[in-house]
């Protein structure tokens, strides 16, 4: 008999599988059910959200949240909101800002997590790490190339998106038409997926 989604998760929630790798522990931060429409694919948690175990509860995702116009109740929606990033738990800190994903997590959950968002019409790809994750060959060399072809990937139901960090804002202020073209499609496909 197929596992149902809700074991799924539970066996995601104590994936133990890093933790040698993980100097904070184990803390799979994500939100998921087959019946939502909007797929983020992000990075990893980042030191506030592990300590909370919400995704994007920190300043990146009050940015995010502005780009699609909703609010926090819409967000944690998981009816309507699925986010799995690249890495589920807090890969820790390096020399220059926080770890990438760890490389077992993707390969290991997301084959058996993503098939089972039958809902999903609409996927995010945030950040180089899940650019590269959802896109593959199909992404440009850098990831400004590929965010700059944003239109091509709308047609197969991805949109590339830099990061909404903070440590992003000279990006964001060296590519206006990001905040002028991309987000209001963004904010418009938003609305009518998930009726806000
Ligand atoms: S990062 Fe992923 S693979 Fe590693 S322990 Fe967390 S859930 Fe498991």
């Amino acid at each position: 008999m197929a596992e149902s989604f809700g074991s799924l998760m539970a066996r995601i929630r104590s994936c133990r599988a890093c933790t040698r790798h993980l100097p904070n522990g184990c803390r799979p931060a994500l939100q998921a059910h087959p019946d939502a429409r909007l797929l983020i694919v992000s990075q990893a948690p980042g030191r506030k959200v592990h300590a909370t175990g919400i995704p994007f509860d920190d300043a990146s995702g009050d940015r995010l949240r502005g780009w699609l116009g909703i609010d926090r109740p819409a967000f944690y929606d998981e009816h309507r909101i699925a986010i799995v990033p690249m890495g589920f738990c807090y890969p820790g800190k390096g020399r220059s800002g926080d770890l990438p994903p760890r490389p077992e997590c993707a390969p290991l959950w997301h084959p058996q997590l993503l098939p089972r968002l039958h809902g999903v019409v609409l996927t995010l790809a945030i950040g180089s790490h899940a650019i590269r994750g959802v896109l593959g060959g199909r992404r440009k060399e850098s990831l400004t190339e590929t965010c700059t072809a944003w239109r091509e990937y709308l047609d197969i139901g991805v949109l590339p998106l830099p990061h909404p960090s903070p440590r992003n804002t000279a990006w964001f202020v060296h590519h206006p038409w990001f905040e002028a073209d991309v987000l209001p499609v963004l904010r418009r496909r938003a609305r009518r997926l998930l009726g806000t």
